[in-house]
């Protein structure tokens, strides 16, 4: 690494998007790297809230460093009419709070897990995430974990990694594994 890289610091936008597995836990091993670098991370997840994630004791560990946030219940219905209006509530008030603490500056890094999935399911509208993301304080890095990331985040994003399924142990019918998918 050259010394006038080092030395240029600037918030980026991240993306982890695709269909394999490992976009979530990803953006949680770039938390851990940045707290480790004396960073605050915010990590609100959209539409998680009906399992217990073991992240969700773990980060309590790193106290006001790393806060975890489930905004959702889980488990939402898709399409068009067949929406759930509470669903659409909590997408609303968990973009709500993402997009102040985007704005606050009081974050280093704030990570808005399964976004994506809100907006490809026509819960959140793109361009206000757009908007919000270009008007952030300069130093913050936001990263958005999600399939099927929206054309217009990736347009504006720094980095951005599609997760290709190669084999998912779920295909030959293991379910959900303790310290691996929860
Ligand atoms: P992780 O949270 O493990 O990093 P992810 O964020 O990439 O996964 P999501 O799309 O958020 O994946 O889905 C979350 C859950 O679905 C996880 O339990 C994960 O193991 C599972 N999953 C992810 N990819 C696949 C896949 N290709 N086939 C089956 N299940 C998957
Ligand atoms: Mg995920």
């Amino acid at each position: 690494m050259t010394e006038s890289v080092t030395e240029t610091r600037r918030g980026l936008i991240l993306i982890n998007t695709g269909p394999g597995k490992g976009k979530t836990t990803a953006a949680m091993g770039t938390a851990l790297r940045a707290v480790g670098n004396g960073m605050r991370v915010l990590m609100l997840q959209f539409l998680k809230g009906s399992w217990h994630y073991g992240e969700l004791d773990s980060t309590k560990a790193f106290g006001e460093n790393f806060v975890l946030r489930q905004m959702g219940r889980g488990f939402v219905k898709i399409g068009g009419a067949e929406t759930d209006p509470e669903d659409i509530r909590l997408v609303e008030e968990a973009w709500e709070e993402a997009r102040q603490a985007i704005l606050s500056g009081v974050w280093d890094m704030v990570i808005l897990d399964e976004i994506n999935y809100a907006i490809s399911y026509g819960m959140l509208d793109p361009a206000k995430v757009v908007e919000t993301l270009e008007a952030r304080p300069e130093m913050v890095h936001v990263i958005l974990t999600g399939r099927n990331a929206h054309p217009s985040l990736v347009a504006i994003a720094d980095t951005v990694t599609e997760m290709r399924e190669v084999k998912h142990a779920y295909q030959k019918g293991v379910v959900a594994q303790r310290g691996i998918e929860y």
